[in-house]
């Protein structure tokens, strides 16, 4: 069991002695790992603090409105000399391989995160993967030590945790989560607008590709899983590209008695990007763990390399070791 009021303690001091932060997150950064640098930012900012926001990795178009986010720098180098680093959303060290470096010369290391995998990395971690997001946690943290929260930062922290929960459809849309967005309600933010703007952007040509991608969808084991796939020729044809589908698994969860729904998305190497997600017991980040990825019990994700056909076969081998 974590010892909360410690952990948030200790991060407090390394907040209140810092004098200059680094903040990153993950990889192909999703809604979470965008919201959650930012929101860290603005307190920062709000505390006087000089600090960097860093991603590896451009922000998706549909988190492009949150405030502050021309601010972040998109860059895999990191300076020399760090004195704090805060990272966050980053189960695994293996998602920020490229500033490996920096982590081992920053002088405080602070690992905020909610991805069971995390071995608790830094000298001072907090992680709690009970927490729908790591939005959440800052909420917490930021409450704790009654930092100063703006509209800007409960907009932030707002589209963290709706994005981390699958918009408030998977099992980690807590009582206590919801108990949180009451409060962040009160600053005067509207959901429908932020789900609009997150959920509801898709372009013409990004129905194209669905319509390319659904055509390939095949069901499993009694109509239990569901696989569509998305190659480099299908964003070709429809001029678009892979971050285009990171929305799309949510059409093939709609079915009905489905246990696991299955997305395989070409990257630009040519290995598949395999995002799984659970409407069952079955514990995807298990999955995407044995093929070297990771993620949450609902929603996970790993990388196969190959063709399509023997990376659909590898994937399915697997879950169907988890449904019987
Ligand atoms: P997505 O399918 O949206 O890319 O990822 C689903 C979930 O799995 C997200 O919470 C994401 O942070 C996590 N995830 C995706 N890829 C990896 C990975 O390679 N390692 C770990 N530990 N988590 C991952
Ligand atoms: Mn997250």
């Amino acid at each position: 069991m974590i010892n909360r009021t410690e952990k948030f303690l200790k991060i407090g001091n390394a907040i209140k002695d810092g004098t200059d932060f680094i903040i990153l997150a993950h990889t192909n950064p999703d809604g979470d790992a965008v919201a959650s640098v930012l929101a860290m930012g603005l307190i920062l900012h709000q505390l006087d603090k000089k600090f960097t926001m860093v991603l590896p990795d451009p922000v998706p178009r549909e988190y492009l409105f949150l405030p502050g986010v021309s601010d972040i720098e998109i860059t895999r180098e990191l300076p020399e000399n760090i004195e704090t680093l805060i990272i966050l959303d980053c189960g695994d060290v293996k998602r920020i391989k490229f500033f490996s470096d920096a982590i081992e010369k920053a002088k405080t290391v602070i690992n905020i995160d909610h991805h069971y995998s995390n071995n608790g990395y830094g000298d001072l971690s907090f992680i709690d993967q009970e927490s729908s997001s790591v939005t959440e946690i800052l909420f917490e943290l930021f409450e704790y030590h009654n930092y100063p929260l703006t509209r800007e930062i409960a907009i932030c922290l707002y589209t963290g945790i709706l994005t981390d929960t699958g918009s408030f459809k998977q099992e980690n849309s807590t009582a206590k989560c919801h108990f949180i967005v009451s409060k962040l309600l009160k600053f005067q933010i509207k959901p429908n607008e932020i789900y609009s703007i997150v959920y509801e952007q898709f372009t013409f040509n990004q129905f194209k590709l669905l319509e390319l991608g659904l055509s390939t969808l095949e069901m499993f084991e009694d109509n239990s899983i569901a696989v569509i796939h998305f190659d480099n020729e299908m964003f070709l044809k429809t001029e678009t590209q892979y971050t285009d589908v990171s929305e799309f698994i949510n059409f093939i969860r709609l079915i009905k008695d489905l246990k696991v729904a299955v997305i395989c998305k070409q990257m630009k190497s040519g290995d598949f990007r395999v995002s799984m997600r659970s409407k069952s017991k079955i514990d995807v980040s298990k999955i995407a763990f044995s093929f070297g990825g990771g993620g949450h019990p609902q929603a996970a994700a790993c990388t196969i390399p190959g063709k399509i056909d023997e990376v659909k076969q590898k994937i399915l081998l697997k879950i169907k070791e988890f449904i019987n």
